[in-house]
């Protein structure tokens, strides 16, 4: 009985310190305004998917004047995870230096409104078999936007309740990517911005994944050969402004090393590395991404 009091106590304690350190955003302010004020010279057009209908969501297509790649970021699949919500918002407001950056904040409206996990068919991101038509009319008409911009890079910013290898079931702090991603480079830059020493749990994991589930991302991996990441974050001891900004982070670092964003974080086409290769585990069984 001592002991669990003493317990909880210390997990109280763990969680106000990191409130109060973590959320400060020493993470990595120069990547972030290099992300919010990059170039000018930028196009930006809005166009709704599913006009219409209670899915019609909105699109964002930002377009520097140097050409580039095409990089798609979706927030907001899972409807209760409101920090790839935010970060994709904040992103919508971003200015790429070359090719183009296109979000969806809010992929599953009807989720996002409700803040629950599934929309009106259930879990959408399980509605992305590869090589098979998407399984609901949302999937259908998120997929025709992604194969309509073909994109070389496509981003899914997701949250856990706990954390990959400590808890059972959960997947947080976790950077899923396909095999020609720079996933491990990515990982270890978010941990080295954003994961203070005494969270060493919190560290960032690359993971490989296989390219035949049903998940967009490894859908747009198998059938449009997109380099592709699926980003975890966790509520686990880390308060919304933490999550937000860890997403905003890897959002930007993916950027960078595609391209998108001149600014040298060493990774990709900003540094030297070459893509990494990672062959670990499968992405998220059952409850997480
Ligand atoms: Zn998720």
């Amino acid at each position: 009985m001592r002991r669990r009091s003493a317990l909880a106590a210390v997990t109280t304690l763990a969680g106000t310190a990191i409130a109060g350190v973590v959320s400060r955003p020493g993470g990595n302010d120069r990547l972030l305004t290099a992300a919010q004020e990059g170039s000018d010279d930028i196009t930006t057009e809005t166009t709704q998917l599913l006009p219409d209908t209670v899915h019609e969501t909105t699109l964002y297509e930002l377009t520097a004047s140097d050409p580039g790649p095409t990089v798609m970021v979706f927030g907001g699949i899972h409807g209760d995870e409101r920090n790839g919500i935010e970060a994709a918002h904040d992103a919508t407001e971003w200015a790429p230096d070359a090719g183009q950056l296109v979000v969806v904040p809010e992929t599953d409206r009807v989720a996002v409104e409700n803040d629950e996990r599934g929309g009106i068919d259930g879990d959408l991101n399980r509605h992305f078999p590869a090589g098979e038509e998407p399984t609901s009319d949302l999937a259908r008409g998120i997929w025709d936007a992604v194969e309509r911009y073909d994109p070389d890079v496509v981003l899914d910013l997701h949250r856990s309740l706990g954390i990959y290898g400590f808890h059972r079931e959960y997947v947080g702090q976790t950077l899923f990517h396909s095999a020609d991603a720079h996933g491990r480079a990515i990982a270890d830059a978010l941990t080295a911005d954003a994961v203070p020493w005494y969270l060493p749990f919190h560290r960032f994991t690359p993971a490989e994944s296989t390219a035949g589930g049903p998940l967009l991302f490894q859908k747009a991996a198998a059938e449009l050969d997109a380099t592709a990441y699926l980003f975890e974050t966790t509520a686990f001891l880390l308060d919304h402004a933490t999550m937000t900004e860890q997403s905003r982070l890897v959002t930007a670092h993916v950027l960078a090393a595609h391209g998108v964003l001149e600014y040298d974080t060493g990774i990709g086409v900003a540094g030297t590395g070459e893509p990494d290769q990672e062959s670990e585990t499968e992405p998220d069984g059952g409850t997480s991404a």
